[in-house]
């Protein structure tokens, strides 16, 4: 069935000015069309901006626990919708199942904690160097936030953004991406259903490029959170930077897993079909690198090539499917664009390498495992985002050598080593130059509670999600306070003994 959606604006379910609408489709079977979305233009970022700004001005002053009662009944509803939210999440974007679920649960997790922090929001006070003089630093909102997301993690993204930004008492204007607005429309209706009052949270559906960058532009707009590609992200940062506006980016990665000779193989096997196969790929944590100690090379690409081999392409919505479908059509050639640059680079092509198109798989974007061996760290395959299901194996000398590889691209986000070692897992933990790192686990896996975000060209360095100090520090502003109540002028640095 197909569900028209409209915009959010002002507490209120609108067509878009253009009357226009574009389609979303199951990935696995493009003849199933999800959602017609508005196609938005500056008219409705206009509205959606002045009904976040009039919202803005009561919700400031809404306590934050009461704001946090909101988020603690949105987790509740999320929590008992998990089965028939997952469901479409995996039809929608096409990763499997238990990885839908997730989604959801990610959600219900950060609204729980998220309604938490309602009753924290900590600040400090400290004693004055001056008599009758007392200090103290809180923290207060920004104002109107523009929240921009990407498909991948249609449910999980947009939550960290919405329930960061409004605990800390911004309002918002949300951008969801053009290939899972349903997704996108079903939180915004728990929200709203939660009890959250009209504007506080608007929803404008469309195309990146008008809605996204007259939002990032609008003179409403206070501050910017982004999650998606690294051309769109950087782009961005230099339009916010122009009217000084705080802005966060997680973009892309390059993620590799390290894998020393002294390593738990099995374990490691399994954290690099995780890493390299799980949502097809298409995850910014994804392991599209492996490096392994040349003592344990050969054996361990063995065993990796014959349980890729036995994976299994489907529809994420059945029981027996490993690896769903890539997004859409530009995703499909992109990938199948990078396959053909390996093979041309030298790579060899161990498994896959082709778009599977069997019976059912025709009608959605698969692509075969893929896995190149014999890949040197300058190749193409080796340093750019590919975001599909291919992994590239690297061979490494020593410790040293293999850290170096890991740290060899623009990319810093997440890394992760096997190895038995102690002393080697503390010194990668030191020496891996990434914004999140694991040790004998796979690339993915991060949990709420602790900040996210990537370093060099993944991120803009400061996380944005994830904990207090990721989301918390990034939606709010510091403000100290100096109040004195000795009744004379006192001069700090100046009256000292
Ligand atoms: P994308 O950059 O194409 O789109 C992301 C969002 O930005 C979408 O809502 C899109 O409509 C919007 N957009 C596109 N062009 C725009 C523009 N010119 N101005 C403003 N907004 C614009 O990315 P995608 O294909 O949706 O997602 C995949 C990318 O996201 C990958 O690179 C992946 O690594 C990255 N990602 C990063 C993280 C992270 O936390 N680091 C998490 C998930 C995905």
């Amino acid at each position: 069935m197909t569900v028209e959606i409209g915009n959010f604006i002002g507490g209120k379910w609108v067509k878009p000015a253009s009357g226009k609408y574009g389609e979303s489709l199951n990935p696995a079977c493009t003849t199933d069309v999800v959602a017609r979305y508005p196609l938005s233009g500056r008219e409705d970022v206009d509205r959606a901006v002045e009904a976040s700004r009039k919202a803005y001005a009561g919700w400031r002053l809404t306590p934050a626990p009461r704001r946090g009662e909101i988020l603690f009944r949105a987790a509740e509803m999320l929590l008992g919708r998990k089965d028939e939210l997952g469901k479409l999440v995996t039809r929608e974007m096409g990763k499997v199942l238990p990885e839908g679920l997730g989604d959801v649960q990610e959600a219900v997790d950060l609204a729980y904690y998220m309604a938490g922090e309602g009753r924290r929001l900590i600040g400090e006070t400290t004693p004055s160097e001056l008599p009758d003089k007392d200090c103290k630093s809180i923290r207060v909102p920004h104002g109107v936030f523009a929240l921009i997301t990407p498909w991948n993690f249609p449910i999980a993204i947009p939550s960290w953004k919405i329930f960061s930004a409004l605990i800390c008492g911004n309002t918002a204007v949300f951008k969801p991406s053009s290939d899972a607005p349903l997704c996108a429309v079903r939180l915004v209706e728990i929200l709203e259903e939660a009890g959250l009052p009209p504007g506080v949270l608007n929803l404008v559906a469309g195309e990146g490029e008008l809605v996204g960058e007259s939002l990032v532009q609008h003179d409403g707009i206070d501050g910017i959170s982004f999650t998606g590609s690294c051309a769109v992200g950087e782009k961005l940062e230099s339009l916010a930077a122009r009217r000084h506006r705080p802005i966060a980016v997680e973009m892309g990665g390059k993620n590799a897993i390290m894998i020393m000779d002294d390593a738990d193989l099995d374990l490691a096997l399994e954290g690099v079909l995780w890493g390299g196969f799980g949502t097809a790929g298409q995850r910014c944590t994804a392991a599209s690198r492996i490096v392994v100690h040349e003592g344990v090379h050969d054996r361990f690409l063995e065993m990796l090539v014959n349980a890729a081999r036995r994976l299994s392409l489907g529809d994420g919505l059945k029981k027996e499917t490993d690896v769903g479908p890539l997004i859409n059509e530009r995703g499909l050639k992109k990938v199948l664009d990078y396959i053909r640059i390996g093979r041309e680079e030298g790579a060899y092509l161990q498994i896959g390498g082709g778009r599977a198109a069997e019976g059912t798989l025709a009608e959605g974007y698969f692509v075969e495992p893929t896995i190149f061996s014999r890949v040197s760290p300058e190749m193409r395959i080796a340093q750019e985002e590919i975001f599909g299901p291919v992994v590239s194996v690297i061979r490494c000398c020593s410790f040293e050598e293999g850290v170096r590889l890991v740290n060899g691209t623009r990319f810093g986000l997440s890394a992760s080593i096997y190895t038995g070692n102690a002393n080697l897992a503390a010194k990668a933990e030191r020496e891996i130059e990434t914004g999140l790192v694991y040790i004998n686990a796979s690339t993915i896996g991060a949990e709420i509670q602790l900040p996210f975000g990537g370093f060099k060209h993944s991120g803009s360095g400061h996380p944005e999600v994830g904990g207090r100090m990721g989301a918390i520090d990034f939606f709010s502003r510091i403000k100290t306070i100096y109040r004195d109540y000795s009744g004379r002028l006192q001069k700090a640095q100046i009256e000292v003994p």
